[in-house]
């Protein structure tokens, strides 16, 4: 052991483009082992290769539109297998033990919901025992098992949920999350060349951040990271400065109103006309969808008019088939009228804790959209966000235009 250096439990997650080629499976490889010769223990969660999860989805979809739920879990949960064994080679390759996994294998236990599998369980004993023997462990991400030995996934981004629960398992000093970006940004850098990385942030406006758009981290690992505490570390594979930390607490440096702007153009809008303005209604609609596991994340009903209203709903785009025919079918039931689906929007988000105590930031935001001549066509706001629909053609220069107006392009502002 060097110097000082108290010997941790890390869990470091790579993400796919930072295993893309045998290269940089390699390179994965040389970061693990400097945090190994600290002296440190390590368990590490991987993706699939680049891109291989959509390569897999697609030839899937070459056999058929619409595959079985259980049978994609089979054909997904293999991307990540690869990975695990090509870089516990490499490991090995360096002269250090170490031991890949599947999901199953380590007892990573999930409910039976195909393609969105929540962990209901993570069993550490096979991992401590890997650990106390010297070994860094690697553990597929993104997949789990349920009781009936059942493979399953835990949807896409899904490997930052493992690293996560598996951190929150083992009591892990930190849990680093490897990426191709540098950290969390005020905005997407693609789109805002003037965003700033953010030096830490705490888990509700992470959380808002994800859900809104911000694909830095999947938002069930967040969701996690808070109910159990778990500090993450958001930085580069590519580099060796730091990134952005995630936890609460009150030395926390950066305190600003607003941390962030996000886009989304993964979702869809379904509307259904002529509704029956009656008691049952929108519960009979809401509850056919939960039952099909898809998520609803805006929603709006127009004023009645003669004892009839539209209801207007967003999905994500991966939902929306299943959506619409469901939509459809609720529809015919209760004698509504027509249903038509929209996937040219967008969604930007503003998200900041100082909104609480702030007034004025909405109307600065709407007003940040007009100057620029867009209209919104929904609202929907938390105490800490505030999110609009917008035409998908306009997502970029909605995106710059509030991020102008809050002054995120030149630095925090700190609160009173
Ligand atoms: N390989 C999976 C995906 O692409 C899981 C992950 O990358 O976290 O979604
Ligand atoms: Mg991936």
């Amino acid at each position: 052991m060097e110097g000082e250096t108290k010997p941790k439990l890390i869990v470091q997650k790579f993400g796919g483009t930072s295993v893309a080629d045998t290269e940089r499976i390699k390179n994965v490889a040389r970061r693990i082992s400097e945090t190994k010769r600290k002296g440190h223990h390590v368990v590490v969660v991987i993706s699939a290769l680049g891109d291989t999860t959509d390569r897999l989805i697609e030839l899937a979809h070459r056999i058929t539109p619409r595959p079985r739920e259980r049978e994609m879990d089979m054909l997904l949960a293999t991307g990540e297998q690869i990975s695990v064994a090509l870089l516990s080679m490499a490991m090995h390759e360096l002269g250090h033990e170490a031991i890949s996994f599947t999901g199953a294998q380590v007892g990573i236990v999930t409910d039976s919901a195909h393609t969105k599998a929540k962990i209901l369980d993570v069993k550490v004993g096979r991992i401590l025992e890997e650990l106390e023997k010297g070994s860094v462990v690697i553990v597929a991400g993104f997949q789990g098992v349920t009781l009936d030995d059942q493979i399953t996934t835990l949807g896409r981004g899904g490997s930052d949920t493992t690293a996560v629960a598996l951190a929150a398992a083992l009591g892990a000093d930190v849990c680093e999350i490897y990426t191709d970006v540098e950290g969390v940004f005020t905005a997407d850098p693609r789109l805002v060349p003037e965003a700033r990385k953010l030096e830490s942030i705490s888990y509700e406006e992470m959380l808002e951040l994800a859900a809104t758009g911000a694909k830095v981290l999947q938002l069930r690992s967040v969701e996690f990271a808070r109910n159990y505490g778990v500090v993450i570390h958001v930085r580069s594979s590519f580099s060796e400065e730091e990134g952005t930390w995630i936890y609460d607490g009150e030395e926390r440096m950066e305190k600003a109103i607003i941390s962030g702007v996000t886009h989304d153009i993964g979702e869809a809008k379904v509307t259904i006309f002529d509704v029956p303005d009656r008691p049952g209604v929108a519960a009979a609609l809401f509850q056919a969808l939960a039952a099909e596991n898809i998520n609803v994340d805006m929603i709006i009903q127009n004023v009645s008019e003669e004892q009839k209203t539209a209801i207007s709903f967003t999905v994500s785009k991966e939902d929306l088939r299943k959506a619409e025919e469901i939509t459809r079918a609720v529809a015919r039931r209760l004698g509504a009228g027509e249903v038509t689906v929209d996937e040219d929007i967008a969604k930007v988000s503003l998200v900041g804790a100082g909104m609480r105590t702030h007034p004025g930031v909405a109307a600065d935001m709407f007003s940040a959209l007009a100057e620029n001549g867009i209209n919104i066509e929904m609202i929907s706001t938390s105490t800490i966000k505030i999110s609009c629909v917008i035409r998908a053609e306009d997502v970029k220069k909605a995106v710059r235009a509030i991020h102008k107006k809050f002054g995120l392009d030149k630095g925090v502002v700190m609160r009173a």
